[in-house]
C-alpha cells in the first residue's frame, strides 16, 4: 500500500527504530506513547484491520499473539500489560494497517480503553 504509514515503516521509508523484526512482523515504539512502554506490533503484510483478516492469516495472527508476551517481558512488563486492537472508525482506529498496542511499564494502568 503506497500511502500507508505502517507499510512505509516496513519498507524503511520512514526511519523508525525497530525493536523486533522477522520475516512476517515488526515491532516499534509508538510515537505518542500512552505509558512508559507502548509498543506497536504489526504484520509486514498490509491488512487494513482486524475486520479484514481471513483464514489465510491464521498462522500470522497466531504468531503475533505468541510474540506479545515475549516483547512485553523483554521490555520489563513482568507484572502485566495491556493489549489493544482498535478496529474501524467506531473503534478509534487511526492507522488503517492492523496493529496491536502493547502498553505497560506503569504500576497501574488506568481503566482507559486507549488513552484515558
Ligand atoms: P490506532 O488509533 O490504534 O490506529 O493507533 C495508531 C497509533 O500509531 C497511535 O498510537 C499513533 O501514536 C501511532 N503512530 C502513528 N504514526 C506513527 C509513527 N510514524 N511511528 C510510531 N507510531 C506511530
Ligand atoms: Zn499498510
Amino acid at each position: 500500500m503506497d500511502n500507508c504509514i505502517f507499510c512505509k515503516i516496513v519498507r524503511d521509508e520512514i526511519p523508525t527504530k525497530k525493536i523486533y523484526e522477522d520475516d512476517d512482523v515488526i515491532a516499534f515504539n509508538d510515537i505518542n506513547p500512552a505509558a512508559p512502554v507502548h509498543i506497536l506490533l504489526i504484520p509486514k503484510l498490509h491488512i487494513a484491520s482486524l475486520s479484514e483478516t481471513e483464514e489465510s492469516h491464521l498462522n500470522l495472527l497466531g504468531k503475533m499473539l505468541l510474540l506479545i508476551p515475549k516483547l512485553a517481558k523483554d521490555h520489563g512488563c513482568t507484572d502485566g500489560y495491556r493489549t489493544i486492537i482498535n478496529t474501524g472508525r467506531v473503534g478509534g482506529q487511526e492507522v488503517l494497517h492492523l496493529h496491536i498496542h502493547i502498553i505497560g511499564g506503569k504500576e497501574r494502568l488506568s481503566a482507559m480503553i486507549h488513552r484515558g
